[in-house]
This record gives structure tokens, sequence and C-alpha cells, in this order.
């Protein structure tokens, strides 16, 4: 990375050994603002406000949030949509060079979409508990007799992640 304006570690604050926030980490939380972003679009048409961009080269080359029900397709989860929209953009079905920000933990579905289109690294925010496919209901992503391996991170701005999701619902009952 020939990145001069890189921060040095001495920008990097707290100091103390294993909390320390790698540039890695702040340019996660960076994309999953984007996502956020997303989800908020969500929110504003009446969907359960989940969000997805597709970050490729550092740049989000595209986002998704849900749209089942204005679309009436149960597919179109954000995941999906921001999936569909990179393959477009790359020009492939394979987004091998690329990596998904969700803010939930991806279900079945979506994580059977992000193995098919080979992406590097999963990164979400809050846990699902009752449909995640990382960890929380089965695991889907990285399952052992499946080849695909990416790099998941979860628990990134998991809390703003899950706050917009109790909101939706405290909202609708
Ligand atoms: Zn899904």
């Amino acid at each position: 990375m020939a990145d001069d304006r890189r921060p040095s570690n001495d920008d990097i604050l707290p100091q103390s050994s294993d909390q320390q926030l790698t540039t890695n980490d702040r340019s996660d939380e960076l994309f999953m603002e984007a996502a956020l972003r997303a989800a908020q679009r969500a929110l504003e048409i009446g969907e359960v406000p989940v969000g997805a961009v597709v970050v490729c080269g550092a740049e989000v080359i595209a986002e998704g949030w849900n749209q089942n029900l204005s679309g009436n397709d149960p597919t179109a989860h954000a995941e999906v949509m921001a999936l569909r929209a990179a393959g477009a953009i790359v020009g492939n079905h394979r987004l091998g060079d690329c990596d998904l920000f969700a803010t939930i933990e991806p279900c079945a579905m979506c994580a059977g979409a992000l193995i098919h289109a080979r992406v590097r690294r999963l990164i979400y925010g809050s846990d699902d508990p009752k449909a995640g496919a990382v960890h929380s209901v089965m695991q889907v992503v990285n399952h052992p007799q499946l080849n695909h391996r990416m790099e998941i991170k979860g628990g990134v701005l998991a809390g703003r992640c899950a706050e917009l999701l109790q909101s939706f619902f405290r909202q609708r009952r």
C-alpha cells in the first residue's frame, strides 16, 4: 500500500496493546457507515432496515437495501441487491476482489449468494439470532464441506446496526 497519508501509529488511540484500532478497523467502520446509510433507504420506504455495500479497491462500487415488500420479491435482501449491482458493474458473476459489508449477519440465502460470488471478505454489524447463517443459527459461510473460504469479521458498529432494526420493530408494534 503506497499511501503516504496513512496515519502513523501515534495517531491511533488508545495505545493499549491489544485494543488498538488498526487502520483496517477504521476503514471497516467507514464502509459500515455506508451500509447503514443504505439501511436508512430501506427504512424510508417501509422495509426492514438492512443495508449492504460491496467494496472493491477501497471504494464502494454497489449498495443494496431490503426491497422485499416493495418489490414483491422474497430474494430482495440487501446483500443480494448489492451483489447483483456489483456483478453488473464489474461485469462478472465472480467478485473475488470484493468485500461485502452488511448491517446484520447474513441469512442462509445471502450467505449462499456470497459464496457463489466468491466474495473475499464479509464484514457485518450485529448478529441475527433468528436467521444468521454465519454462526448464530447455522454455519453456511466457511462450511467445512464447501470449498470457498472468506474472511469474516462481525460486530462492526454492531450497536448502531441493531438499534436501527430494534427501533423499526418497536414502531410497528
Ligand atoms: Zn438475506
